[in-house]
């Protein structure tokens, strides 16, 4: 599919919860945010119908997130429909890693390709802080899994906030170059709570400055994946870090993306809250030809670029909007 900006689009992320088992304090309020009701959310063979129909209009990689897409029940089972629907090259994954040690095998073996595991710092006390409640050591295991699982390129997403994390990019920096691990350093958005808060964002130019003053970098195209990410080797280093700039630089001109909610709302653009519902026509019986037209429509309706610089803030939490 092409929009009306002559991107092709082909990509579509899924979030199959809203649902998650974190609270971390930039994305939602201790309480945690309001959630659909079970009947509302996309059940789990619907969501294979809307892929497979996705692919048939030229989506080729899904990514399941949330919400936190390992608290959904038999979320192996849907990666392994997904997998087998013609068309789909890959199916990856954004967790939170807590439940990934117990996963990670099943999930590789249904056909998962890779994961992507958000972590925020390194330190024990702080990850508790941050998240109002998890252990970092789940999220190790959950690390050494998909390695050894071969969901690979393993990715850990980091977000930076100024005051708060940024004494550890040098760590982050320094697990790049030991392991192979592949860091992914994302500028806040005003987003969720950080909208409300005004926590203020590190720029990755800053963030790799840090960084290639220690270690010298070099360039390191991600072919493989096609993400938005500038990325480099450190050299002599086992993995690399790559720097996604939604703030500073963004990379609409190249948005290749669709989103679908939990509640079956398909999103043209994260930062802009028209959506269009695909689960009412899909419940009332809406053949595949249907169903096609609403996600081309979609794609029509995707904006040139976002406009987070403007002052309009997004209240909703990424793991309602499927982050
Ligand atoms: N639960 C999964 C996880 O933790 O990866 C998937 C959903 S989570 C919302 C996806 C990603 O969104 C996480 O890496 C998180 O750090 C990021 N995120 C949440 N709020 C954000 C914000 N305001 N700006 C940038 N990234 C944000």
């Amino acid at each position: 599919m092409q929009d009306t900006f002559q991107r092709q689009i082909n990509y579509l992320r899924i979030a199959i919860t809203d649902r998650c088992n974190l609270r971390c304090r930039y994305c939602m309020p201790a309480t945690g945010v309001p959630l659909k009701g079970h009947e509302d959310i996309l059940r789990l063979e619907e969501i294979a119908t809307l892929a497979r129909v996705a692919a048939g209009t030229g989506i080729s990689r899904i990514r399941l997130t949330g919400g936190e897409p390992l608290v959904r029940k038999n979320v192996v089972t849907l990666v392994r429909e997904l997998a087998a629907i013609p068309g789909l090259e890959e199916i990856s994954l954004t967790t939170n890693g807590i439940f990934l040690g117990a996963l990670a095998f099943s999930l590789k073996e249904a056909g998962l390709k890779r994961v992507n595991i958000s972590l925020d710092t390194l330190k024990k006390d702080r990850y508790r802080y941050i998240t109002r409640r998890g252990n970092i050591a789940s999220v190790w295991q959950g690390i050494r899994a998909a390695l050894a699982a071969g969901l690979t390129p393993v990715k850990l997403n980091v977000v930076i906030t100024r005051g708060f994390n940024d004494d550890e990019i040098l760590d982050f920096a320094r697990l790049a170059r030991e392991e192979p691990l592949h860091i992914r350093f994302i500028e806040l958005m005003p987003i969720g709570t950080a909208a409300a808060s005004g926590t203020a964002y590190v720029p990755a130019e800053e963030i790799k400055g840090r960084i290639s003053r220690v270690y010298p970098l070099e360039p390191f195209p991600d072919l493989a994946t096609n993400g938005p990410a500038a990325n480099f080797r450190l050299v002599g280093g086992r993995g690399s870090v790559g720097f996604i700039t939604p703030m500073s630089n963004h990379f609409c001109s190249r948005c290749n993306r669709l989103r679908l909610t939990a509640d079956g709302k398909l999103r043209p653009c994260l930062y802009w809250d028209g959506e269009i519902d695909i689960k009412g026509p899909l419940r009332a019986g809406a053949p595949e030809t249907e169903l096609a037209a609403i996600f081309a429509r979609a794609v029509s309706l995707k904006p040139a670029e976002h406009h987070m610089e403007n002052g309009w803030r997004q209240p909703r939490a990424m793991s309602q909007i499927g982050g």
